[in-house]
């Protein structure tokens, strides 16, 4: 079936395992901003490297190039009948972005899945995760640095879906089985039907 849904929460919320598995079970494409962008990079793209220094920095990428990369990227075919985005939209500027992408295509979200967890478990998570896949931006103060942007930037958004009626908020601590569970039932409660 079709479905437009976001998920928000905090760096290590696991957002990027749960997006992977929902989009299997849906259907639909998983776009994270933060994979396209770690593509950009490796590939030394114009801009990957106008980027490198925000990430390395555990700073957002600014809006104007993020929303430019996912109008860009929703335009895809694939896209057309549904999508998942995980990181995105992070500021209230790509929120209303992604509103004018969505409004100028006659579409609309049919739901916001808010992953919970904890500061401190977080920063556990990402320390673990520095360690195995040695990503740059997991060293402990920038990942400090990302928990205070996405409390500054990003957290407001919450209460902007929430308005909307479009909130569905899930503990992420758990086993990465239950909590894709918890999710996929917090959708069914809002009519949005998994197949698989
Ligand atoms: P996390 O959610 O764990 O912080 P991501 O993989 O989503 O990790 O993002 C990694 C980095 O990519 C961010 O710190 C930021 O620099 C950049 N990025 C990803 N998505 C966005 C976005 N929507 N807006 C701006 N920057 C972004």
């Amino acid at each position: 079936m079709s479905a437009r849904l976001l998920l928000i929460g905090p760096p290590g919320a696991g957002k990027g395992t749960q997006a992977q598995r929902l989009s299997e079970a849906l259907g639909v494409p998983a776009i994270s901003t933060g994979d396209i962008f770690r593509m950009h990079l490796r590939n030394e793209t114009e801009l990957g490297l106008k980027a490198r220094a925000f990430m390395d920095a555990g700073d957002n990428v600014p809006d104007t190039l993020t929303n430019d990369l996912v109008s860009d990227r929703l335009s895809q075919p694939d896209a057309a009948a549904g999508f998942l985005l995980d990181g995105y939209p992070r500021t209230i500027d790509q929120v209303r972005a992604l509103d004018e992408f969505l409004a100028t295509h006659g579409a609309s979200m049919d739901a916001v899945v808010e992953l919970v967890a904890e500061p401190d478990v977080v920063v556990e998570r990402l320390k673990k995760r520095a360690l195995d896949q040695g990503r740059a931006d997991d060293d402990e103060a920038v990942v400090r640095h990302r928990l205070d942007i996405y409390a500054q930037q990003t957290a407001p958004l919450i209460g902007v879906y929430a308005e909307r009626g479009l909130l569905a908020k899930v503990d992420g601590i758990g086993e990465i089985a239950e909590v894709t569970e918890r999710i996929e039932s917090a959708l069914a409660a809002r009519g949005i039907l998994f197949t698989a």
